[in-house]
């Protein structure tokens, strides 16, 4: 299995308002904030508000609405930055083997220049 969601994990601390962030968006569902170490002029992480571990526990347990405005939101973020006509990327680690780090379920929103092959 995946485990268990650690109610202390960092982003955990940051939907609790116990450790600050540079808010870019939230609703009742959804947060993102841009990282602490960005790795381009825009590099921002949408994170649902529900405690969820990563996109495998996202996608299996979500709901319908979870989902729908998750999507959403990542999509309307973009658009705030004028990411559409320049192109953007989107990632999302899951587990050991992506070397994900923080066990919330998190996209990273990638742009403001041409990115190559670089991962996050
Ligand atoms: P992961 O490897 O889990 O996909 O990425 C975690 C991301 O979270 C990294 O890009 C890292 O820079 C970012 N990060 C880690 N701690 C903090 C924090 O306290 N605040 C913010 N804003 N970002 C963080």
């Amino acid at each position: 299995g995946i485990g268990h969601y650690d109610p202390d994990n960092i982003f955990a601390k940051i939907l609790r308002g116990d450790i600050p962030c540079r808010k870019v968006f939230e609703n009742d569902m959804v947060l993102a904030f841009h990282d602490i170490a960005p790795k381009a002029p825009v590099h921002v992480l949408v994170i649902p508000k529900g405690p969820y571990i990563s996109f495998a526990d996202f996608s299996q347990r979500a709901s319908d609405r979870e989902i729908v405005a998750f999507n959403r939101a990542i999509g309307d973020i973009a658009r705030t930055f004028d990411l559409d006509a320049p192109g953007y990327r989107l990632i999302g680690n899951v587990g050991e083997n992506a070397g994900q780090e923080v066990p919330h379920y998190h996209v990273h929103l990638l742009g403001g220049r041409p990115l190559g092959a670089m991962l996050v």
